[in-house]
């Protein structure tokens, strides 16, 4: 099939190397020039695993292109799937021009019957303004109608440093629909991967993709609610963890204890539902409370800093990672920059690391905080990090943290004291070597 993806991100770059790979003919089109060229060039811009030769096997054979035409794309096409942004306005609410912008851009392109698919994450409702959208430019006789069009709702569920894994084995693939037509060809498109596929309204397939987030973040504050109750209490979080995980009901992921949840995704889908279901005439306060939880998650970090270094002004804290989980260089909404910024307001100096993210903080934290430029070192790797430091804080569980020598490491810091914000050392192992060392509730 010849398929259209506009908005080569995260998701649409992994969407449209994906769709390729199974031998489809993909056009991926983005308004952001710098970034295509680096994909026609055969340099992918985001780090994700296994993308890169992805994208270069696809476009060695054909089948993989990247331009900034989106009425050329689209004329080529049969599918077209939106993937561009739909981040949070001041208000917590969806921010939907760019989304709104695309649909008029293909209603002008239209030559023959076309399939409309909102990959993007978006509010209930989205699909039928698009619908509207497209109609209105008919009926004004902007555009001539060409073929007709349907749209469909096929939310995206992959996880960034995953991406690829999660878009091939996916737990399933929602489609929302009321087209016959759209349903087959979206079944036939999809057939390849095998998966449970959930067949359904627009509306329905909206609500799933905001729906699932929420409650994802909901189980992830939930959890650090329960280890602030183990961190007063003393009992040991990991334990509680596996103990409620083992109920099939409840399962056992999201449910690790840590620095609070970030990404593009959560927060952003966390503050739509809530103000889609104001807009509704709802009062979403277990949502409110999830935010409110994961807020005060990052003092709880910063209170644990203090408790092993007394002031934070003055001292020097090596940070162990700073992209928002591991396997990615993505920064966005990162709870490591929120803290670093925290301990910056309170005085500290910084020594910090990440195997991917680095360039970006290094952008993100100068446009942030320009006056502290000269207050963190970005070092070379974990040990380089741990000179001469006060504490060291453990913001990203990337592998690589997992195996250090901590005989080293703690011959380079000046005081041997941790924060393990992700939970990933062992505190009888890190107390034996003569650590001091403070995990998320195990006291
Ligand atoms: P992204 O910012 O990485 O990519 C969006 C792309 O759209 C950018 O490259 C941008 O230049 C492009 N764009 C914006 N306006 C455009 C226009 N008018 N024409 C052409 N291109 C345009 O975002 P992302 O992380 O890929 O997320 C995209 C959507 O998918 C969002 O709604 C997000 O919530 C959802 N989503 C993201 C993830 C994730 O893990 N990142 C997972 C599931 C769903």
């Amino acid at each position: 099939m010849n398929i259209c993806i506009i908005g080569t991100g995260y998701v649409g770059l992994v969407t449209g190397a994906c769709f390729a790979d199974l031998g489809n003919r993909v056009f991926c089109v983005d308004s952001d020039r710098k970034k295509i060229d680096s994909l026609k060039r055969g340099v992918v811009p985001i780090y994700e695993p296994g993308l890169e030769e992805m994208v270069r096997g696809n476009m060695k054979k054909g089948r993989l292109s990247f331009s900034t035409n989106i009425k050329e794309s689209v004329k080529k096409s049969t599918i077209i799937f939106i993937c561009v942004g739909t981040p949070s306005a001041e208000s917590g609410e969806p921010d939907l021009t760019a989304l709104e912008a695309v649909a008029r851009e293909i209603a002008k392109s239209m030559n023959s019957y076309k399939l409309i698919v909102e990959k993007s994450t978006v509010p209930v409702e989205t699909g039928e303004w698009v619908k509207r959208t497209i109609d209105t430019l008919f009926a004004s006789g902007a555009k001539k109608r060409e073929g007709g069009f349907d749209v469909a709702s096929n939310p995206e569920f992959l996880r960034e440093g995953s991406a690829i894994k999660d878009f091939k084995h996916p737990d399933r693939i929602v489609i929302g629909t009321g087209s016959e037509k759209a349903k087959k060809i979206l079944l036939e498109l999809y057939k390849p991967l095998k998966a449970p596929i959930v067949v359904t309204d627009i509306k329905s397939a909206e609500i799933i993709k905001h729906a699932s987030n929420s409650f994802l973040s909901m189980k992830i504050s939930f959890i650090n609610a329960i280890s602030v109750v183990c961190d007063k209490t003393g009992a040991d979080i990991k334990k509680v963890a596996r103990g409620m995980g083992m109920d099939k009901r409840i399962g056992t992921s999201f449910l690790e204890a840590g620095i609070g949840f970030g990404g593009s995704c959560f927060p952003k889908d966390l503050d739509a539902f809530i103000h889609i279901a104001d807009r509704l005439g709802y009062n979403f306060s277990l949502l409110r409370e999830v935010k409110k939880i994961n807020s005060e998650q990052k003092n709880v970090l910063i209170h644990k800093i203090s408790q092993l270094v007394w002031n934070i002004a003055g001292k020097t804290i090596g940070v162990f990672g700073l992209s928002f989980k591991p396997d990615t260089d993505d920064i966005r909404n990162s709870p490591p920059i929120d803290i670093i910024r925290m301990l910056f307001a309170r005085g500290a100096k910084i020594r910090a690391y990440d195997p991917k993210a680095a360039q970006k903080s290094r952008d993100t934290l100068a446009r942030l905080c320009p006056g502290k430029k000269k207050e963190i070192v970005y070092c070379k790797d974990a040990y380089d990090a741990a000179k001469g430091c006060d504490c060291l804080v453990v913001l990203t569980d990337w592998n690589e943290f997992k195996e250090l020598d901590f005989a080293k490491l703690k011959k380079l810091l000046k005081n041997p004291a941790i924060v393990d914000g992700r939970n990933i050392y062992d505190p009888e192992m890190m107390k034996k070597m003569g650590f001091t060392y403070i995990g998320i509730g195990r006291r």
